[in-house]
């Protein structure tokens, strides 16, 4: 079997009227860039990369740089691939749109050697541990009217009924954008209104510099918040082993670093108690198992960051089936020593519409897929509709 064609799709959504902030941006679209690879068997393999950000320089890196070298190659060989892709681009590549580019082909090449061993890729990797994995909800991102702060406490009570009310056990939540003592009544309304037993993690998605992420620490320690993600850029290293020395949360980051290079420094260097590798930015399933045992061996836990299409979605439910208990314990509990996926709830047609198949939570969880590869037909009228 050869790879017979590579055909990339930049897809772009506008959010229109459900535009939101985080501590950074606002995001008034969703973007992404797909990639299917055709075998001269006829086998689709679909993957993902850059959704981050714009889709064409990721498009542009599988277009014109990495995707002719594939060619009349085995697909069944991803690992030998990645070590080949990464060596050629190593002068000019090392992160940013050609590791989200080799993700994406990564992700597309386990989907084809899955297919075409007839097992699904969590047992390619090597076994599953869990048939349905807990998910969290992300939401409670800002309004374009954040500053009208009476307005976004009513707002961020209806939302977060509405996540109790779907099955959900953990939330997770943004701070950065406001004010510290502002972004705490958020959170206090937001624990007032799902009570005690329902988990709370915040996201500040770098918004503070350390001195002010280790007093909002303290400040939102009694309000049981469960881990506390990127409190500070992801460059500061001293910063993050400062708030994680100073504050009585566990601290999560690394949905912006790339390979196991780069969660080499950020994992050794003491920099977290949870590590976020993105299967669709990091360098896809082969650099996700390299980062997990590099965790692992360090004593720190794996929970994947997930942000894409659906493409990106089930990539990592197979990850997440194959992330061991951590620690082990004979009643692994969700987040505390079992993995969790992360389930964005913002408005997303590319997560919600693309694929034939439904992400159908069930007492708070989504089911491992079964099929072979990844287990994923992609709409193409969907596809069609956000490409440009
Ligand atoms: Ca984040």
């Amino acid at each position: 079997m050869k790879i017979k064609s590579i055909t990339t799709h930049r897809l772009r959504v506008p959010t229109g009227d459900k535009a939101f902030y985080s501590s950074q941006a606002a995001f008034p679209e969703r973007n992404s860039c797909l990639v299917a690879i055709e075998t001269d068997s006829g086998l689709i393999g679909w993957g993902e990369g850059g959704q981050y950000g714009p889709g064409q320089p990721v498009a542009t890196c599988i277009d014109e740089v990495l995707g002719p070298r594939l060619i009349g190659r085995d697909p069944t060989e991803p690992v030998r691939i990645w070590e080949e892709l990464y060596a050629f681009s190593r002068d000019f590549g090392r992160a940013g749109p050609y590791i989200d580019a080799m993700s994406a082909i990564d992700i597309a090449l386990w989907d084809i050697a899955g297919q075409a061993a007839g097992l699904p890729v969590w047992k390619m990797l090597g076994g599953r541990f869990r048939d349905r994995v807990t998910a969290y909800a992300t939401g409670c991102y800002y309004p374009p009217n954040y500053q009208n702060l009476p307005a976004v406490l009513k707002a961020l009570e209806a939302e977060t009924a509405g996540y109790v009310g779907a099955g959900f056990d953990l939330l997770k939540i943004k701070i950065g954008l406001l004010p510290l003592e502002q972004d705490l009544e958020r959170i206090r309304v937001i624990r007032e209104t799902i009570g005690p037993s329902i988990g709370i993690m915040v996201d500040a998605n770098h918004g503070y510099n350390a001195g002010n992420a280790v007093r909002m620490g303290h400040m939102m320690a009694p309000f049981d918040v469960r881990f506390f993600e990127e409190p500070v850029p992801p460059e500061d290293r001293d910063g993050y082993r400062k708030v994680r020395a100073e504050v009585p949360i566990p601290i999560a980051g690394g949905e912006c670093e790339f390979t196991r290079y780069g969660f080499r420094d950020f994992i050794g260097g003491g920099c977290v108690d949870i590590v976020q590798p993105d299967i669709a930015a990091c360098g896809g399933l082969t650099a996700f198992t390299q980062i997990l045992t590099l965790a692992n061996t360090y004593g720190v836990a794996t929970v994947p960051h997930v942000w894409g299409s659906g493409v990106a979605v089930t990539a990592a439910l197979h990850a997440v089936a194959v992330i061991p208990a951590f620690p082990h314990t004979a009643n692994p509990t969700p987040l505390l020593n079992q993995p969790v996926i992360e389930f964005d709830r913002t408005h997303n047609p590319l997560r919600d519409d693309l694929l034939e198949e439904d992400f159908v939570l069930e007492e708070g969880k989504l089911k491992i897929p079964e099929e072979p590869g990844l287990g994923l037909d992609v709409r193409e009228e969907v596809l069609s509709r956000y490409r440009y």
